[in-house]
Formats: structure tokens, C-alpha cells, sequence
């Protein structure tokens, strides 16, 4: 069967693409431009996957009717597509793509998807958590209501990554409405995926380390770069939830093609971590690329005898109830995300 990827050039949405082919599925990648495409082509030829392996231009997810095309003969959409960056100008250009986006695909599913039985979206934690002084543990009945009432409040001058999340509620919050509307004459259902931080290696197009999207760009600058952020026991004592990207790109397959994950949010976080714990990690790594050449931190502020605080974690039962993955450890994730910056020569 044939599956439709947007943003298939990402860092996630290429593992996505990756992962299906293997599994024998054709994909039709959507993309901005044939450059992009050009790039995805060559990568899947030596192993021959190009051969199932086409392409839908898509240049502006907010026209009318913009996927009608694409969607025709696809059994299953799966829709990575949407502005993760801290550096938009103006709140609309991450606001719109992110919500007309997915709204497009839907209507566009509704319009011209005949054989279509699935569309699985990835939205994000920043849709479900709300940070707070506290520490706390979110599962799928938690909505990030607060970044929405933040931007509401304060428009542009709303910090960047809260107006990030906000576009990931409210396109959610579209997706659900559109389906819910619509229920009882489609064939198809919906899945909505939330993936924590994202780390692990990347295999879409990077021209540099300043090209790493916003998630493995603080993985780089942590372990890697040293940056001044990650250099104080401050910031190495900094805590969160990540996933590593060939994991969360799985659970998009295996959302997919579980049956009873029609209709649901879930959550998909390999573990937590607090930054010192990924330059242990690194360090640790017998024969590595960079090895003796990572500063080595705060050891000290591991303490491995008590329960570290995690200032935002999450309760996985669903996922490991309905997808059931395994997921990769902080010293898989280390070395394979090493090796593969080390490929490029960074
Ligand atoms: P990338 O930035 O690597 O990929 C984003 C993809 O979306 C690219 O293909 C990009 O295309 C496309 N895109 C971005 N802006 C637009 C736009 N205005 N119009 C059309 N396409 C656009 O990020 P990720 O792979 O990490 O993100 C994929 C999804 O995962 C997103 O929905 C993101 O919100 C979500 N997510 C990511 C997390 C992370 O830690 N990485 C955590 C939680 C959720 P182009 O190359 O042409 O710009």
C-alpha cells in the first residue's frame, strides 16, 4: 500500500520515509521543492527503495485544495510537516503553515482521499505539557492550553518557542474538530502523535551543524560545542523528555497500522535526562570520534543512589499499551548520533 509523507525531508519526516520503504510500502513524499526531492532520490538509490519512492511538490501548504492531488490513490497519510523553529519573523509564518497544513490535508483527504484509511499527524509534547515551577508528569487528557492564552495575550511579543507550541495546539485542536465533524462519512481515522525532544542522527540534508533543526542543534550544542548555556551546572542540571528519532518514526509506522490507535492522542517518550547524563554518555563511549575531547561538566550533580527530579516527564502506558515500542538508550542514541556527525565531518 502507499503511504503519503509531508515534510519528508525532514529530520523526522526522513526516518519516516525510511522506515516505510523498508517495510515494503510505497511513499509518496511531499516536499517543497524538486531540490529537496533531488536529495531524498539520491539517498534511496544505492539500496534500490527509489523505485517506490515518488514525489507531490507542495510549495504553499496554505492554498486552497493544496493537496487534493496528492492525496489521490494513498492509503495512509502521515503528516510530519510544520515550522519547528525559534526564529520566525512574524508569528503567522510558524501559525499559519502549521495550521493551514494540516487542516489542508484533511480537507483535501476529505475531498479527493477514496481509498484512504488512515492520517497520522505529529504533533508535539509542547501541545500536551505545560511548563511549570514544579515538576510534573502529563499523559494525553493534558492540553497546552496556556501557550494559546499566552500568545492570545501577548501576540508578538510571546516568546518564541511558547508561539511553537501554541501552533501545535491549535492545529491539533483543528485536526480533531475537522475529523469529529466529519466522522460519519469518511472511511479514514485519525492519530495524533506526541514526541518529547528529539535527538539521535540525523539523515536529511544538512549543510552544516547550523542547519540541525532545533532539537539536535541543543544535543549538538550540549555535548558537542560546549555552547555557554550547557557549560554551568545550571544548565547541565536541566531536566526534560526526549525520543530518539529512528523510535518516534517508528511509532508513526506502527501508528499506522494498529487498529485500536483510531482515534487517539499518544504519547511517545523514549526517557528522560538531564543534560549531564548525555555528556556522561558521550564520554563514556569506548572509541568515539570525540573522544577525550568533550568537557566532561559536573559529574557530581548525578546522583545515580536517588531519583532525579524530571522536571517535565510523561506517562507512556498508552503507547506501550496500543504500539508497544522499544526504545533506544541514551548510549545507543550517544554513539549512533556521534558517528554519524562524525560522517560529515563535524
Ligand atoms: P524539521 O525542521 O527537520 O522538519 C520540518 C519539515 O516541515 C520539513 O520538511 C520542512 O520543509 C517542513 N516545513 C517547515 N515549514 C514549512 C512550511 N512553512 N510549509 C511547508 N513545509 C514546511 O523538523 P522535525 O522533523 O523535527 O519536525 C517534524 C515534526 O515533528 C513537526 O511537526 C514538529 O512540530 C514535530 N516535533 C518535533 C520535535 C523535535 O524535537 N524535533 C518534538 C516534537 C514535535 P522545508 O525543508 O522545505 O522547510
Amino acid at each position: 500500500s502507499k503511504v503519503l509523507v509531508s515534510g519528508a525531508n525532514g529530520y523526522i519526516g526522513m526516518w519516516v520515509v525510511r522506515l516505510l520503504l523498508e517495510q515494503g510500502y510505497s511513499v509518496r513524499a511531499v516536499v517543497r521543492s524538486e531540490q529537496k526531492g533531488d536529495f531524498l532520490s539520491q539517498y534511496f538509490r544505492p539500496s534500490g527503495l527509489v523505485e517506490r519512492l515518488d514525489f507531490a511538490y507542495v510549495t504553499d501548504f496554505t492554498k486552497e485544495g493544496a493537496f487534493d492531488d496528492a492525496v489521490k490513490d494513498i492509503d495512509g497519510v502521515v503528516h510530519t510537516a510544520s515550522p519547528f523553529t525559534l526564529e520566525a519573523k512574524n508569528s503567522n509564518d510558524l501559525m499559519s503553515p502549521a495550521i493551514q497544513g494540516t487542516v489542508g490535508i484533511l480537507q483535501s483527504a476529505l475531498k479527493t482521499g477514496t481509498q484512504l484509511k488512515r492520517i497520522v499527524i505529529t504533533s508535539s509534547c509542547g501541545a500536551v505539557a505545560t511548563p511549570s515551577p514544579n515538576p510534573r508528569k502529563f499523559s494525553e487528557e493534558d492540553w497546552n492550553i496556556a501557550a494559546v492564552e499566552d500568545f492570545k495575550k501577548n501576540g508578538e511579543k510571546t516568546a518564541p518557542m511558547t508561539i511553537y507550541r501554541a501552533s501545535k495546539v491549535l492545529a491539533e485542536q483543528a485536526a480533531w474538530d475537522l475529523y469529529h465533524q466529519h466522522k460519519a462519512q469518511i472511511n479514514w481515522d485519525l492519530v495524533v502523535l506526541h514526541p518529547p525532544l528529539v535527538f539521535g542522527p540525523p539523515i536529511n540534508e544538512l549543510k552544516s551543524p547550523s542547519s540541525l533543526n532545533a532539537s539536535i542543534a541543543f544535543w549538538y550544542d550540549a555535548v558537542i560545542r560546549g555552547d555557554e548555556m550547557f557549560s554551568t551546572k545550571q544548565g547541565l542540571s536541566v531536566s526534560n523528555s526526549w525520543v530518539d528519532v529512528r523510535d518516534i518514526a517508528l511509532g508513526h509506522v506502527l501508528a499506522l497500522q494498529k487498529q485500536d490507535a483510531a482515534g487517539q492522542r499518544i504519547i511517545i517518550a523514549g526517557g528522560t535526562f538531564i543534560w549531564q547524563e548525555w555528556l556522561k554518555a558521550a564520554n563514556a563511549l569506548p572509541q568515539s570520534p570525540v573522544q577525550g575531547k568533550l568537557q566532561q561538566g559536573f559529574p557530581e550533580i548525578i546522583d545515580e543512589s536517588s531519583d532525579r527530579v524530571i522536571q517535565v516527564s510523561y506517562d507512556i502506558s498508552k503507547e506501550r499499551q496500543i504500539l508497544g515500542l522499544k526504545y533506544k538508550s541514551r548510549a545507543e542514541t550517544t554513539k549512533d548520533t556521534l558517528e554519524e556527525f562524525a560522517k560529515r565531518g563535524w
